[in-house]
């Protein structure tokens, strides 16, 4: 396949082995750059320690591999790239887009948990910075499977942390300038990230970033189009049965159901998946906005 400019990521948070989840988000990234003739990489995202379970990074690289599924570049571990998203703090504060913030979660609780102006009660030793929203921030994006999305970020989320008060990075800040520094170019992920991604796209406006292609997955979805429980959903995925598993994955993401019967083994399998792949057959969402 000619080369082209696409370059999609797969992102983990080492909170715990991979689960089924997370491994449809890692085929069905992978897939979707295969099929475009792109790059796939995989960034640990590691900024959270008090969340993470030791060893779990590294068993999630180890999964994937069994799964054939290996980044085309070295692996991003994001707690080493505290400098990247210092200089993007800095920048946010000198353009008077962040702000430091004395609130505390009860100085929020008086005003429904969305900050809007500073209500703290009193000055905090480590305050948190946050980006300003302003009134009217309303974000839309097309979804190449969710389809339109539109958030109010001001009035929903309010003025969103950037680092916090514990001297943690924020998920949405490093995202956005990973994904940037990374050159992703289409994001492809679970649909529990879709009320994330206004948040992401007014960063990258702030910090005059491009905004890239996104597909949330409906991870929810069971073959039959029910609800998969949170507790199916978080099972640790087998990697000692790769072949099966991934043969389960395919299913979720409704391709053609013969089209790996034959799969020897994994490299096998992930070649037949790539010959016979095809996007649109991916289920698409039925969440209105109040599955956000
Ligand atoms: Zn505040």
């Amino acid at each position: 396949m000619a080369p082209s400019g696409y370059r999609g990521r797969f992102a983990p948070s080492p909170t715990g082995d991979l689960h089924f989840g997370s491994l449809l988000a890692a085929f069905g990234s992978w897939l979707l750059a295969r099929h475009a003739g792109g790059r796939w990489l995989v960034r640990v995202e590691d900024l959270d320690p008090p969340r993470e379970v030791a060893g779990a990074a590294r068993r999630q690289l180890d999964a994937l591999r069994a799964f054939g599924l290996e980044s085309d570049e070295e692996i991003v571990w994001q707690s080493r790239r505290s400098t990247l998203y210092e200089a993007a703090l800095v920048k946010l504060l000198q353009d008077g887009r962040a702000f430091y913030c004395h609130c505390s979660r009860t100085d929020l609780a008086t005003v429904a948990g969305v900050h809007r102006a500073c209500v703290a009660s009193r000055l905090r030793p480590d305050p948190a910075v946050r980006l300003r929203v302003d009134d009217g921030s309303v974000v839309a994006f097309d979804d190449a499977i969710a389809g339109r999305i539109e958030q109010d970020v001001a009035r929903e989320v309010g003025d969103f942390v950037l680092r916090r008060a514990d001297g943690f990075w924020a998920y949405q800040l490093a995202v956005v300038v990973d994904d940037a520094d990374q050159g992703i170019t289409d994001v492809v992920r679970g649909a529990d990230l879709l009320d994330s991604t206004p948040r992401q796209i007014l960063l990258q406006r702030a910090l005059g970033l491009p905004t890239p292609r996104y597909v949330h997955l409906p991870l929810v979805l069971g073959p039959d189009g029910r609800k998969l429980s949170k507790s199916d959903a978080a099972q640790p995925v087998d990697a000692a049965e790769p072949v099966a598993t991934l043969r389960a994955a395919w299913a979720r993401l409704r391709q053609a159901p013969d089209a790996l019967a034959d799969a020897r083994d994994v490299a096998h399998l992930l070649a037949r998946a790539v010959a016979s792949f095809d996007p649109t057959r991916i289920p698409r969402h039925d969440a209105g906005p109040h599955e956000m």
